[in-house]
């Protein structure tokens, strides 16, 4: 990237000199927190049923109480934190049930995005578009080698948000942001994530064969792979869910 032009031309500006006092975002901020409770739930140090405190988190994470409520209330929302006004805040448990409903509804919007999506893009946006879905695999197997899930599970929301905004419908990118359906990524049961470095290679595996599958621009192919790729979760979901019930029986 080349900045120096435009860095020239902005320090002749008179404004120059208040460049470094950005406007403080608090939306931002209260996104930061987001990340930062989420990253806690995949990494495990939060836990399905843990009571959370709003003021204990703002102690820890050095922000006042309001970006900690505002994110607080987006969770809930979502479904990933439950409030009980008399008796506490806590991470909402896993729910088999309520996450299958989840990936349905991320298999509806998914097909209708990558439908519009091979409508609306001629042959060389699409090639364009995949080679920017291959540069996110490539960063999943970096994040393989560094045993890093967070990242992993970032790259794996950033790809199904590119194929989502590939379909150039804004309604539809505003009802994936909204909905919280790109969270469907992410969730609440720990178990799944991948943190082994094999573990995080085969999500990585599993996004190459998806791509080359899309790389061929056949719009039953394509789906039936997305498909396959959301709903593979639902068979981890199972298998955990009986090894659970085993554990506890
Ligand atoms: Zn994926």
């Amino acid at each position: 990237m080349n900045l120096g032009k435009t860095e020239r031309s902005e320090s002749n500006s008179p404004l120059s000199n208040i460049r470094p006092l950005e406007k403080i975002d608090r939306s931002s901020l209260r996104d930061q927190v987001l990340t930062s409770i989420r990253n806690a739930i995949i990494t495990g140090k939060l836990k399905a049923s843990d009571k959370i405190s709003e003021v204990e988190l703002s102690e820890q994470l050095g922000v006042s109480r309001t970006p900690v409520r505002e994110a607080i209330r987006t969770l809930e929302l979502h479904g990933f934190i439950e409030v009980h006004p008399k008796n506490g805040t806590y991470i909402a448990s896993f729910d088999s049930e309520e996450l299958q409903d989840g990936l349905h509804v991320r298999v509806a919007l998914e097909e209708l995005a990558l439908k519009q999506a091979l409508e609306r893009m001629n042959s060389r946006d699409w090639q364009r578009h995949c080679d920017h879905l291959e540069r996110l695999i490539q960063s999943m197997f970096a994040a393989a080698d560094e045993l890093d899930p967070v990242s992993d599970i970032e790259l794996d929301m950033e790809f199904h948000t590119l194929m989502m905004d590939a379909a150039q419908n804004r309604i539809l990118s505003r009802s994936w942001k909204l909905s919280g359906a790109s969270n469907f990524i992410w969730s609440l049961e720990h178990v799944l994530y991948p943190h082994t470095k094999n573990e995080l290679s085969e999500h990585a595996n599993r996004h190459v064969s998806l791509l080359e599958v899309l790389r061929g621009r056949n719009l039953e192919a394509c789906l039936d792979a997305l498909r396959h790729h959301i709903l593979r979760k639902i068979n981890d979901i199972q298998i955990v869910g009986t090894e659970q019930d085993f554990q506890n029986a």
